[in-house]
């Protein structure tokens, strides 16, 4: 009979050799099923709100991995320019694969931009991919869950964005008929006179005007809702100070990215001047791309976006860091169901998730990519199936690729 290892390791247990060799003969045929090699890397384009990159990774069991990177013309030539360095390995060696791509890739610019981009839409497929030969969620490989559902809110857009009413009214719509709790509108909108954008300044009538927007919306979901407010990088640090004291008295959920992404110093001033809660993480990389911004603590909320700043473990290990300074992560996201599920099983795994971004409500076949239904009543179900849990429509994909590309393999 064979013991299982708590029985070996009970010093009273009666056991024999030939149960020894027993279990020391599972152990290698479980080993067996783990000797996978990466034959083929294939990407295909489609032509969403945004160009989504869908990466695939073929092995020679047949099993196949799903990924996505974040939009940006040249990703799939890097994907090609990375083939080499991962035909032949194991594709569980997901850390290790990921930082041999950064290394190999150091010539093309991998601690940021396009490559990271790039090696995040691998690192995703390789993720589905040890998911289904361990037979695992994905979320299993980051640690395990701390939550059953990922809360998601709704970028919301209207046909005038620079009118209150018109975007209370599409917040009311968001909530009431869509059931989303949780809304972000753009405020980087026209507020007023032709804006010089390259100097930065608002005046105080732009300054008024955004605020208008800030009262209507809040004002009309009340506490049906959290509502964030996006600047996407548009204004001076005065500028950004001055708005963000005007909005203190309004329940802003987060003031994102009012100034410029590159001046951490200055983030971390506009951040610690006012009581309005300020998201930045986006528009940087890796991990490193958010250390100052967690050690000093110059956001309160932090955004990465995951298909983009270096993939799921990526994004779990800046969400530690964040941990480790009490600030919680809401995950940027523009991506189709792969790259937003896969940022969910993120989300579920880590314990200082806020939400995640739904960028597409207005792009009526958007879900058709997948076969599985993904948004519900603004949250996305955690799958529980092995990998990622979600498996392309192929005929959809066919459908919506950017002219010219191809149709991946099936497998
Ligand atoms: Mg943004």
């Amino acid at each position: 009979m064979v013991r299982d290892y708590a029985q070996l390791h009970d010093p009273n247990a009666e056991y024999t050799m030939r149960d020894l060799s027993a279990v020391s003969m599972d152990v290698s045929v479980s080993r067996g099923s783990r000797d996978v090699t990466i034959t083929d890397v294939q990407t295909t384009m489609v032509d969403g709100n945004f160009p989504w990159t869908l990466v695939r990774v073929y092995t020679d069991s047949g099993i196949v991995g799903t990924g996505e990177a974040y939009w940006g013309a040249g990703v799939p030539a890097l994907i090609e320019r990375m083939k080499p360095f991962l035909f032949g390995e194991n594709p569980l060696d997901i850390d290790r694969l990921t930082e041999h791509l950064v290394q190999k890739m150091s010539g093309e610019g991998s601690i940021g931009g396009v490559t990271v981009t790039a090696i995040s839409g691998i690192e995703i497929a390789l993720h589905d991919l040890a998911g289904k030969i361990l037979d695992v969620p994905a979320y299993q490989l980051l640690g395990g869950k701390y939550r059953d559902r990922m809360r998601v809110y709704c970028d919301c857009h209207t046909a005038d964005e620079a009118d209150p009413i018109a975007c209370a009214d599409e917040a009311e719509r968001v909530v009431e008929e869509l059931g989303y709790d949780a809304l972000k509108f753009d405020l980087d909108v026209p507020s007023g006179r032709e804006k010089d954008r390259a100097n930065r300044h608002l005046s105080e009538p732009e300054i008024a005007h955004k605020t208008s927007i800030v009262e209507a919306v809040t004002d009309r979901v009340g506490s049906r809702a959290d509502v964030a407010f996006d600047c996407h990088w548009t204004f001076s640090a005065g500028s950004a100070r001055r708005l963000a004291t005007a909005l203190e008295e309004y329940p802003v959920w987060w003031l994102e990215d009012p100034v410029p992404p590159e001046n951490h110093d200055v983030q971390r001033e506009v951040t610690q001047f006012t009581s309005t809660p300020i998201a930045a993480g986006e528009n940087v990389y890796r991990k490193h791309g958010h250390r100052k911004l967690v050690e000093d603590q110059a956001v309160d909320v932090i955004a990465p976006d995951m298909p983009k700043v270096g993939g799921m473990r990526e994004t779990r290990k800046i969400a530690d860091l964040a941990d480790t300074y009490y600030i919680p992560v809401a995950m940027h996201n523009v991506a189709s169901p792969i790259g937003t599920v896969a940022s969910a099983h993120v989300g579920a795994a880590i314990p200082n998730s806020l939400a995640l971004e739904y960028h597409s409500y207005q792009l009526e076949w958007w879900e058709d990519l997948v076969e599985e239904d993904v948004i519900d009543e603004g949250s996305i179900e955690i799958p529980e199936e092995s990998g990622l849990g979600v498996t392309l429509d192929m005929d959809a994909v066919d459908e919506h690729m950017v002219e010219g590309e191809e149709l991946f393999d099936e497998a």
